[in-house]
């Protein structure tokens, strides 16, 4: 794992980058709003103690983008700040963190990392949205969709205009569709987030962008979206389907990560043969 990153996007508002997801850490006037704990505690100490470095009599608050464990599994270092969420991520965590945690200590690979991880669901709930100051930094919680995750929520800080999308951007990696997201409600999703015409794109993962990403990314799902109805209406079944798909998708709009493949366009295939 790499060493915590601060990006300064514009004073005040920074990218905590070098994690497995990315971050954010918004302060100003001895107030701090963390965004996203990281994968371990490991992630999240450092990240903590930016943020302590930063708060000086104000609050320091923790907001999560959605219930992924590499973006929630830092929380328990933060249980003595309130962590805000949309109601999703806590019903999820609640109901599901147990089992999904118990199953990613299952590889290998995580096992070590994610040892002393205890589920620490958010404290504070919003349905909608919720505006928070953080100094005179407004930031706007918005929650957009159940698509890339059961849960999926975004922070808006409209002076910067800077855009931290949670997992609902992939630049250049095919995006990872868990049974239970949606094309549809990510389509829409894109959509919302490409009308705020963002000037500072961060995504949960890799390189900061610029709108331009979430334009790209948006006509892959049209494309695949096409594709998928174009493959029901020859009634071909859902093998079919994605054998052949995969490769005209590559062809569009060429992607790492392309292992995911099948399962996205399936999971598209599913959604739209119910529709
Ligand atoms: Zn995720």
């Amino acid at each position: 794992m790499a060493d915590l990153t601060i990006q300064e996007i514009v004073p005040g508002v920074n990218a905590a980058l070098g994690g497995v997801c990315n971050r954010g850490l918004i302060s100003q006037g001895g107030s701090v709003l963390v965004i996203d704990s990281g994968i371990a505690v490991t992630e999240a100490a450092p990240l903590r103690a930016a943020a302590q470095e930063r708060r000086k009599d104000g609050a320091l608050y923790l907001f999560n983008t959605h219930p992924h464990g590499d973006h929630v599994y830092g929380n328990q270092v933060f249980t003595d700040n309130p962590i805000i969420a949309h109601e999703g991520v806590r019903n999820n965590l609640i109901t599901h963190g147990e089992e999904t945690l118990a199953a990613w200590r299952q590889n290998q690979d995580m096992a070590a990392l994610i040892s002393d991880v205890v589920i620490t669901p958010p404290t504070l709930t919003f349905r909608d949205h919720l505006t928070l100051f953080v100094g005179d930094i407004e930031v706007q919680l918005r929650y957009l969709a159940r698509a890339h995750s059961l849960s999926d929520s975004v922070a808006w800080l409209p002076q910067s205009r800077t855009l931290f999308t949670g997992d609902l951007l992939f630049n250049t990696f095919v995006p990872a569709l868990p049974r239970g997201g949606s094309v549809e409600n990510w389509i829409q999703a894109l959509e919302k987030l490409i009308a705020l015409e963002a000037e500072h794109v961060i995504p949960g993962h890799g390189p900061i962008q610029t709108a331009e990403a979430l334009t790209d990314l948006r006509r892959w799902f049209l494309f695949l979206r096409t594709q998928v109805g174009e493959a029901l209406a020859s009634d071909w079944d859902r093998e079919t389907t994605i054998a052949n798909i995969v490769p005209q998708l590559q062809k569009f709009d060429p992607r790492g990560n392309e292992e995911r493949l099948p399962n996205v366009i399936g999971q598209a295939f599913d959604e739209l043969s119910k529709a």
